[in-house]
């Protein structure tokens, strides 16, 4: 069995490294941070098996305009970092204009559809506490705005999503904690959600010390070759020998990954929470009010207004305007929230130009495993990326087929 080397302890860096563990590897997790607290800490939470829609879809181009001018639109380019985005802009753009958009949504629904089965097998007793298949709400303010998210919803029947169509009536019903805004919406009763990223990612790392595996506080740099191998990954905390490397380093992994010579589109799409005092009406499911593009997430310590997404680089600091938004937004649509934050985080999405992660071996250094670019799905995708690479490591027949996550697409 051999040694292996994770990289980034986030919800793909432990899902990796516990069902690597499983088939009896001896493992060692690096991160400067502990384990959850990068993007995975504060994402929506929502784990959706029918999230199959990609972020480029065929409308991108109409709506690139208003990115740039206008700072309350749910995606906003800083212009000052644009020359360093457009190659990847260019990319995306040409991901939602390709005839590739079908082949996208069912390499998403592949890697979603067993997200809570394999979390279970992750989490044993935990799961109770903190997977929930809630169902979840897409909500439409307008018989319009609706009719205009065809797209979506002939992706998800195509895929077998199950769906139901609601009235005012019945989301009220389903929903008292909503106000009156809503003409239509559509519900995901497979869909649901986690109410605490943190503790899921957190409770897997437990689990895996328990169990023999290591974790090191330090950052990896580089990476030591032999004769076109990786056999020891250079970290601030000294050289660290081992047999095999996983890269789940989240948006840091593109740095990483170049070191071994490979060029990755990889971009940070920033995004924020803030946690809202519970209603006294809570939600009982993640509500998604399309027209914000905000997630509203019932947790274990508050209402979580999750969502927006900017690309300004790794550097720049948080929009203190933004994020205080979301809780104004909210109270829009949950008349019985204040809309006053408790808490305010940001964090990087590691997003590709199509949507998909990278998952599989590295071309050039075949005892390097690539697992990163999830987007705005990583906590849906984590658990199936886990068990995917260590069927890969293990050279067994693959739980889902590979091939959309390769690297060489790009
Ligand atoms: C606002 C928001 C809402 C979201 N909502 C959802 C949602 O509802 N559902 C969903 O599925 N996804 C959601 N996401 C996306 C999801 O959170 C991410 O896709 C996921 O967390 C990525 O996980 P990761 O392990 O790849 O990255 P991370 O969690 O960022 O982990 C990477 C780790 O690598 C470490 N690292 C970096 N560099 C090094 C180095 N050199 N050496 C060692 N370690 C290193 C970092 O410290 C970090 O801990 C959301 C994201 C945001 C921002």
């Amino acid at each position: 069995m051999a040694n292996i080397a994770i990289i980034g302890a986030g919800v793909i860096g432990v899902s990796c490294a516990a069902f690597l563990q499983r088939d009896g590897h001896s493992v060692t997790i690096y991160d400067p941070l502990l384990p959850g607290e990068g993007c995975s800490f504060g994402n929506a939470g929502s784990i959706g098996p029918g999230s199959v829609v990609p972020l480029s879809t065929p409308g991108i181009v109409r709506q690139a305009a208003s990115w740039i001018t206008d700072p309350d639109s749910p995606l906003w380019i800083d212009w000052r970092y644009l020359p360093r985005a457009l190659p990847w802009l260019a990319k995306f753009i040409a991901a939602g204009a390709s005839p590739r958009i079908n082949g996208i949504a069912q390499a998403l629904r592949l890697l979603h559809i067993d997200s809570f089965t394999h979390y279970r097998t992750l989490l044993g007793v935990d799961a109770r506490s903190l997977l929930h298949v809630s169902g979840q709400l897409y909500l439409y303010e307008s018989d319009a705005a609706f009719a205009k998210d065809t797209l979506g919803r002939e992706l998800r029947s195509a895929l077998g999503v199950r769906s139901e169509i609601l009235s005012p009536d019945a989301i009220r019903q389903l929903e008292p904690s909503l106000g009156p805004r809503f003409a239509k919406a559509i519900y995901l009763p497979d869909s649901g959600h986690c109410s605490n990223p943190h503790r899921l990612v957190a409770t897997i790392a437990e689990d895996i010390a328990r169990n023999g595996g290591h974790f090191i506080r330090a950052s990896a740099k580089d990476f030591e070759l032999d004769a076109e191998q990786v056999c020891a990954v250079i970290t601030d905390a000294g050289r660290m020998p081992c047999d095999m490397v996983v890269i789940a380093a989240g948006v840091w992994s593109q740095r990483l990954a170049g070191r071994l010579g490979l060029r990755i589109p990889l971009e940070s799409l920033r995004g924020y929470h803030v946690m809202l005092p519970m209603p006294e009406t809570a939600p009982k499911r993640p509500l998604y009010p399309l027209a914000a593009k905000i997630m509203m997430t019932p947790m274990e310590h508050g209402l979580r207004i999750a969502g927006t997404a900017e690309i300004a680089g790794l550097d720049a600091p948080m929009n203190e305007r933004r994020a205080a938004t979301l809780g104004t937004i909210a109270k829009r649509y949950i008349p019985g929230t204040t809309g006053e934050p408790i808490s305010v985080w940001m964090g990087h999405r590691p997003t590709t130009p199509d949507s998909l992660p990278i998952i599989g071996p590295s071309p050039r250094h075949r005892n390097v495993m690539l697992a990163f670019g999830h987007g705005q799905t990583g906590l849906i995708g984590g658990s199936t990326t886990g068990l995917l690479v260590s069927d890969l490591v293990a050279g067994r027949k693959p739980t889902i087929d590979p091939y959309p996550y390769r690297e060489g697409r790009f």
